[in-house]
């Protein structure tokens, strides 16, 4: 077994049980796993009930996720397999990752955050869609950017009183997460959740 970032065995390295949460599955070297810095992030608004960032996005999480998205490598699905199941292992709550446009999933070949949660055999709903209206006559620039994230709820909300957990990779603005939460609680949804893997920090 080789680490899945270094490529470097795995066989005669210190066993850190409890780092980063990472135990007997681990598919990363400690060196490795030591640059991605645990956060555990929290916050509250209206509209999201609450997000909870696991990652800093910071130099490892960015090669990460180069690597894992756009390189398709989809093995990198495991390294984050232990943390995602610990925060995301409430069965009564139903988790819904956050689709990619229809348009990136021709060109890429995986859905990044499916693999997530099934590297961390979670189950899941695909809820959403995401969706582009056209652009008809003339929008300026910035009416075409809000119109770039919208949802639509594809399936029947069985349990509005159900709480609803939104995944996703990364929060940056909070916007995609924002309107996917509004298209749920449009639908009856009384609390939507959120988790991501990253989070944006600010230097010390
Ligand atoms: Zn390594």
């Amino acid at each position: 077994m080789t680490c899945l970032l270094c490529d470097k065995a795995l066989d005669d390295q210190p066993t850190w049980q409890h780092f980063l949460g990472i135990q007997k599955d681990m598919s990363a070297c400690p060196i490795c796993l030591e640059k991605f810095e645990r956060i555990d992030h929290v916050i509250e608004d209206d509209v999201l009930d609450s997000v909870h960032s696991l990652y800093a996005y910071n130099e490892a999480a960015k090669e990460y996720l180069h690597q894992f998205k756009f390189m398709q490598d989809i093995a990198l699905a495991q390294i984050f397999a232990t943390s995602l199941r610990s925060v995301l292992n409430d069965s009564k709550k139903i988790i819904v990752p956050i689709p990619m446009h229809p348009i990136n999933k021709r060109k890429r070949t995986f859905s990044q955050v499916d693999a997530l949660l099934e590297a961390a055999k979670i189950p899941y709903q695909s809820l959403l869609e995401k969706t582009t209206e056209s652009v008809m006559g003339e929008k300026s620039r910035s009416e075409r950017l809000a119109m770039t994230e919208l949802f639509r709820v594809t399936a029947d909300i069985c349990s509005n009183e159900a709480v609803y957990v939104l995944v996703d990779d990364i929060y940056t603005t909070g916007t995609t997460l924002r309107h996917a939460a509004e298209a749920l609680k449009q639908r009856g949804v009384q609390r939507v959740e959120a988790v991501t893997l990253f989070r944006p920090i600010r230097e010390k």
